[in-house]
Protein backbone atom coordinates (compact mmCIF):
# COMPACT_ATOMS: atom_id res chain seq x y z
CA UNK A 1 0.00 0.00 0.00
CA UNK A 2 1.66 3.01 -1.13
CA UNK A 3 0.55 6.55 -0.75
CA UNK A 4 1.62 10.01 -2.00
CA UNK A 5 2.70 12.21 0.23
CA UNK A 6 3.92 14.74 -2.24
CA UNK A 7 1.13 17.48 -1.54
CA UNK A 8 1.89 17.51 2.13
CA UNK A 9 5.74 17.12 1.95
CA UNK A 10 6.75 20.66 1.75
CA UNK A 11 4.50 22.29 4.38
CA UNK A 12 5.18 21.37 8.27
CA UNK A 13 2.21 20.80 9.93
CA UNK A 14 0.52 20.02 6.99
CA UNK A 15 -1.57 16.46 7.07
CA UNK A 16 -3.63 14.46 5.03
CA UNK A 17 -6.15 11.37 5.75
CA UNK A 18 -6.10 8.12 3.62
CA UNK A 19 -8.02 5.22 3.00
CA UNK A 20 -5.98 1.97 3.68
CA UNK A 21 -6.44 -1.60 2.26
CA UNK A 22 -3.48 -3.74 2.79
CA UNK A 23 -3.39 -7.38 1.70
CA UNK A 24 -1.03 -9.41 3.48
CA UNK A 25 0.39 -12.52 2.26
CA UNK A 26 0.01 -15.87 4.49
CA UNK A 27 2.62 -16.02 7.19
CA UNK A 28 3.84 -18.87 8.97
CA UNK A 29 3.88 -18.74 12.96
CA UNK A 30 4.75 -21.47 15.48
CA UNK A 31 4.56 -24.09 12.51
CA UNK A 32 1.06 -23.12 11.58
CA UNK A 33 0.14 -21.01 9.03
CA UNK A 34 -2.04 -17.53 8.95
CA UNK A 35 -4.00 -16.76 6.27
CA UNK A 36 -5.72 -13.27 5.84
CA UNK A 37 -8.58 -13.92 3.89
CA UNK A 38 -9.71 -10.19 2.67
CA UNK A 39 -7.52 -6.86 2.78
CA UNK A 40 -7.35 -5.11 6.14
CA UNK A 41 -9.09 -2.12 5.45
CA UNK A 42 -8.93 1.21 7.66
CA UNK A 43 -7.72 4.61 7.28
CA UNK A 44 -4.39 6.64 7.58
CA UNK A 45 -3.85 10.33 8.57
CA UNK A 46 -0.20 11.46 7.93
CA UNK A 47 1.55 14.49 9.79
CA UNK A 48 4.53 16.31 8.47
CA UNK A 49 6.79 16.86 11.60
CA UNK A 50 9.09 18.90 9.79
CA UNK A 51 12.71 16.05 9.66
CA UNK A 52 9.82 12.98 9.42
CA UNK A 53 6.08 12.22 9.12
CA UNK A 54 4.02 10.69 12.02
CA UNK A 55 1.11 8.31 10.38
CA UNK A 56 -1.24 7.12 12.78
CA UNK A 57 -2.89 4.28 10.91
CA UNK A 58 -6.59 1.74 12.09
CA UNK A 59 -6.76 -1.43 10.22
CA UNK A 60 -9.17 -4.23 10.61
CA UNK A 61 -9.43 -6.86 9.34
CA UNK A 62 -9.47 -10.78 10.30
CA UNK A 63 -6.84 -13.97 10.29
CA UNK A 64 -7.27 -17.74 9.54
CA UNK A 65 -5.82 -19.19 12.74
CA UNK A 66 -5.37 -23.01 13.58
CA UNK A 67 -6.86 -23.55 17.37
CA UNK A 68 -4.25 -24.75 19.54
CA UNK A 69 -6.06 -26.69 21.40
CA UNK A 70 -8.27 -28.32 18.62
CA UNK A 71 -6.25 -27.89 15.74
CA UNK A 72 -9.40 -26.66 13.71
CA UNK A 73 -8.86 -23.35 11.80
CA UNK A 74 -11.28 -20.56 12.34
CA UNK A 75 -11.34 -17.01 11.95
CA UNK A 76 -9.72 -14.19 14.14
CA UNK A 77 -11.19 -11.01 13.92
CA UNK A 78 -8.41 -8.29 14.41
CA UNK A 79 -8.69 -4.48 15.05
CA UNK A 80 -5.38 -2.85 15.01
CA UNK A 81 -3.77 1.04 15.69
CA UNK A 82 -0.54 2.31 15.49
CA UNK A 83 1.93 5.07 14.74
CA UNK A 84 4.76 5.30 12.76
CA UNK A 85 7.29 7.26 11.69
CA UNK A 86 8.81 7.82 8.30
CA UNK A 87 11.94 9.39 7.47
CA UNK A 88 13.21 10.53 3.58
CA UNK A 89 15.89 8.87 2.36
CA UNK A 90 17.37 10.52 -0.38
CA UNK A 91 18.08 8.41 -3.72
CA UNK A 92 21.40 6.77 -3.60
CA UNK A 93 22.47 7.97 -0.36
CA UNK A 94 22.85 5.91 2.65
CA UNK A 95 20.26 5.34 5.39
CA UNK A 96 19.88 8.19 7.34
CA UNK A 97 20.98 8.48 11.05
CA UNK A 98 17.70 8.52 13.28
CA UNK A 99 19.38 10.32 16.31
CA UNK A 100 16.15 9.95 19.40
CA UNK A 101 15.61 6.56 17.49
CA UNK A 102 15.96 4.92 20.81
CA UNK A 103 14.08 7.09 22.53
CA UNK A 104 10.73 7.17 20.02
CA UNK A 105 8.73 4.04 21.15
CA UNK A 106 7.47 4.13 17.04
CA UNK A 107 8.25 2.24 14.47
CA UNK A 108 10.98 4.93 12.48
CA UNK A 109 10.82 3.48 8.41
CA UNK A 110 12.19 5.43 5.57
CA UNK A 111 10.74 6.38 2.25
CA UNK A 112 12.11 7.63 -0.94
CA UNK A 113 10.26 9.43 -4.14
CA UNK A 114 7.69 11.36 -2.21
CA UNK A 115 6.32 7.21 -1.33
CA UNK A 116 5.30 6.37 1.87
CA UNK A 117 5.23 1.92 2.06
CA UNK A 118 2.67 1.25 4.34
CA UNK A 119 2.45 -2.40 3.44
CA UNK A 120 5.61 -3.73 6.18
CA UNK A 121 4.27 -1.58 9.23
CA UNK A 122 1.13 -2.56 9.29
CA UNK A 123 1.93 -6.04 8.85
CA UNK A 124 4.18 -5.91 11.80
CA UNK A 125 1.54 -4.39 14.22
CA UNK A 126 -1.00 -7.07 12.74
CA UNK A 127 1.57 -9.73 13.48
CA UNK A 128 2.08 -8.31 16.98
CA UNK A 129 -1.44 -8.76 17.30
CA UNK A 130 -2.01 -11.95 16.91
CA UNK A 131 -2.82 -13.96 19.78
CA UNK A 132 0.25 -16.22 21.35
CA UNK A 133 -2.03 -19.30 22.34
CA UNK A 134 -4.95 -19.02 19.38
CA UNK A 135 -8.20 -20.70 20.42
CA UNK A 136 -11.59 -21.08 18.45
CA UNK A 137 -13.33 -20.54 21.60
CA UNK A 138 -12.16 -20.13 24.54
CA UNK A 139 -14.58 -22.93 25.83
CA UNK A 140 -12.70 -25.52 23.12
CA UNK A 141 -12.32 -29.02 24.77
CA UNK A 142 -9.65 -29.85 22.27
CA UNK A 143 -9.27 -33.64 20.99
CA UNK A 144 -8.68 -36.32 23.19
CA UNK A 145 -5.12 -36.98 24.05
CA UNK A 146 -5.43 -40.41 23.99
CA UNK A 147 -7.27 -41.07 20.62
CA UNK A 148 -7.16 -38.07 18.75
CA UNK A 149 -10.84 -37.17 18.44
CA UNK A 150 -12.00 -33.80 18.96
CA UNK A 151 -14.08 -33.57 21.89
CA UNK A 152 -16.30 -30.36 20.93
CA UNK A 153 -18.12 -33.08 18.76
CA UNK A 154 -19.23 -34.92 22.04
CA UNK A 155 -17.17 -37.40 24.17
CA UNK A 156 -14.69 -39.89 22.28
CA UNK A 157 -15.31 -42.54 24.60
CA UNK A 158 -11.68 -44.10 25.52
CA UNK A 159 -12.26 -41.80 28.61
CA UNK A 160 -12.17 -43.80 31.85
CA UNK A 161 -11.05 -46.98 29.62
CA UNK A 162 -9.79 -49.96 31.07
CA UNK A 163 -6.51 -50.18 30.17
CA UNK A 164 -5.90 -46.93 32.35
CA UNK A 165 -7.33 -45.79 35.31
CA UNK A 166 -6.54 -41.82 36.09
CA UNK A 167 -8.00 -39.94 38.69
CA UNK A 168 -10.16 -37.62 36.42
CA UNK A 169 -8.51 -34.24 38.11
CA UNK A 170 -5.65 -35.50 37.52
CA UNK A 171 -6.39 -36.25 34.00
CA UNK A 172 -7.46 -33.06 33.23
CA UNK A 173 -4.08 -31.73 34.61
CA UNK A 174 -2.16 -33.77 32.21
CA UNK A 175 -3.85 -32.98 29.46
CA UNK A 176 -3.37 -29.36 29.66
CA UNK A 177 0.42 -29.91 30.58
CA UNK A 178 0.70 -31.87 27.58
CA UNK A 179 -1.15 -30.09 25.20
CA UNK A 180 1.03 -26.91 24.08
CA UNK A 181 3.70 -29.43 22.15
CA UNK A 182 1.34 -32.30 21.67
CA UNK A 183 1.91 -31.97 17.54
CA UNK A 184 5.73 -30.86 17.67
ZN1 LIG B 1 -10.47 -25.23 19.26
ZN1 LIG C 1 -10.47 -40.50 23.19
Amino acid sequence: MRIDVADIKHEVGSYKVTDLAITLEPVELGGAEVGFGRPFTGTAKIWNLGDRLLVQAELQGEARLTCSRCLCEYTHPLSVSFEAEFVEREPGADEPVVEDEEESDKDVSFYSDDVVDMTEVARDNILLALPMKPLCSEFCKGLCPRCGKDLNEGPCGCDGGVEESVDPRLAVLRDLLRKPDANS
